[in-house]
């Protein structure tokens, strides 16, 4: 099955607060259908930052027939549960089904983008929610008729690809699968600065090493602040 798994982030200052920037360690996936018959993953991309756009809202992955789009890194929050504060938007990531193209393969598609993140993060179906189970709305519609059998469905599809996956038996994301929230590798670093001997805690990604903004500053006698989620570099002594 041919498959395309695409990072486009939209940017952090994006309008309406829709990249909010806030941590976000995901306990549950919340699944949700777009609500409109005729849009694409990159049409629902498109919209998080087209400027006639005014609504708080936004969501992680966006899956249609061919692809799926990653618009906000999956460790941050987005806007998606109409729960405020609640876990739906704070601790649940979200998954927009299109409502476009071929439904089959679309559903298949998206089965097996979810299966393959409960895989990565060792979790089963039962960390799946529905936008209806966080607010009350009627979300995703696609699955809503005969008591939301369409749900269980997709379910149990999940289920089935969750198993063929443990089973060794991944049939896509394999390769391109979404980047652990965490960097994997952590190490320390020993160096100097100014001939002074110093070491911190450093993440090693993609060959790059990645040290913490704070014990940095501090080794070299600056001050660091946060206020309102913004660095503050002092060097005046
Ligand atoms: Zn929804």
């Amino acid at each position: 099955m041919p498959s395309s798994y695409f990072v486009d982030h939209i940017p952090v200052n994006t309008a309406h607060n829709r990249r909010p920037g806030l941590y976000l360690a995901p306990e549950y996936i919340t699944i949700h259908s777009t609500g409109n018959p005729s849009s694409t993953a990159r049409n629902e991309r498109a919209w998080l930052t087209n400027p006639v756009n005014n609504r708080t809202a936004s969501w992680h992955i966006c899956v249609d027939e061919k692809e799926a789009i990653e618009a906000i890194p999956l460790n941050e929050t987005a806007w998606h549960a109409g729960d405020g504060a609640g876990p739906g938007n704070r601790k649940s990531m979200a998954i927009e089904i299109c409502e476009s193209g071929d439904r089959e393969k679309t559903l298949a598609h998206a089965a097996a983008l979810v299966a393959g993140l409960l895989q990565a993060r060792d979790w089963d179906v039962g960390r799946l929610r529905r936008h209806f189970d966080w607010s009350g709305k009627a979300c995703p519609r696609i699955f809503m008729d005969n008591n939301w059998a369409g749900w269980e469905t997709f379910k149990g599809s999940v289920q089935t690809k969750l198993k063929a996956r443990l089973k060794g038996g991944a049939e896509m994301y394999a390769a391109n699968s979404p980047r652990p929230a965490l960097p994997q590798i952590q190490r320390r670093v020993e160096g100097t600065i100014d001939g002074r001997p110093a070491d911190f805690e450093a993440y090693l990604i993609d060959n790059v090493t990645y040290v913490p903004l704070r014990p940095l500053v501090e080794d070299l006698k600056i001050r660091l602040e946060w206020k309102a989620d913004k660095f503050h570099i002092h060097t005046a002594q």
